[in-house]
């Protein structure tokens, strides 16, 4: 994929996100790596305007090589889980409502769900709280997802990832329904997540 396509998929999905509502505002932020650059999302323009033009190409260290206006002021994040789970090449970051609840209680979203086991790795862990715009940020979650596709970060949002970007937003979505499933079930009464043998049966 050239750089100028990663700006094309970089933006498809960000708009397609802020349309499904997994971004608010101008919250939320994704990127792609490759090339040895990351293609990211700009800070502060609106989704419903933004064309592949808008997109940042940035090296590893921050950089700006590419690009009108400054990266995300999550970059460092993104930067962070590319250098240290290398298998990643896609990040999808939102403050998507139901989700971002459970990273308000600081709670893990319990496996209530089967397909929250091949799209998501299971349930969807905690990373402790970081400050915004830190490398921090992006060593707690990746610390998080070691084993998982998705994680929370605590008073934040969401976070998942994969080895593309539609993998990724997948996950984003089926994070948030995860979420708000468990927050009805939650309101019904008690919750029973999938025990430990079931999820291992279907990890296989
Ligand atoms: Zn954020």
């Amino acid at each position: 994929m050239t750089i100028e396509q990663m700006k094309q998929e970089v933006c498809h999905y960000a708009k397609q996100s802020y349309a499904e509502k997994l971004f608010a505002g101008t919250s939320g932020n994704l990127s792609l790596f490759g090339n040895e650059v990351i293609v990211i999302t700009p800070t502060s323009v609106a989704y419903e305007t933004i064309t592949p033009d808008d997109m940042v190409v940035i090296k590893p260290d921050g950089t700006i090589l590419e690009g009108k206006h400054a990266p995300s002021s999550e970059w460092r994040m993104h930067a962070a889980i590319y250098r240290l789970k290398p298998e990643v090449r896609a990040i999808i970051h939102t403050h998507s409502p139901y989700a971002t609840a459970f990273a308000v209680n600081n709670a893990v979203i319990p496996a209530i769900m089967i397909e929250m086991v091949p799209f998501l790795g299971g349930d969807v862990p905690l990373a402790a709280f970081a400050l915004p715009g830190t490398d921090a940020l992006g060593t707690e979650a990746a610390k998080a997802l070691s084993d998982r596709y998705a994680c929370l970060l605590a008073n934040h949002g969401t976070l998942a990832i994969g080895d593309t970007l539609a993998r990724a937003h997948t996950r984003s979505i089926y994070l948030e329904d995860s979420a708000k499933i468990c927050s009805i079930a939650i309101g019904n009464g008690t919750i029973k997540p999938i025990n430990q043998e079931h999820l291992a049966a279907m990890r296989g």
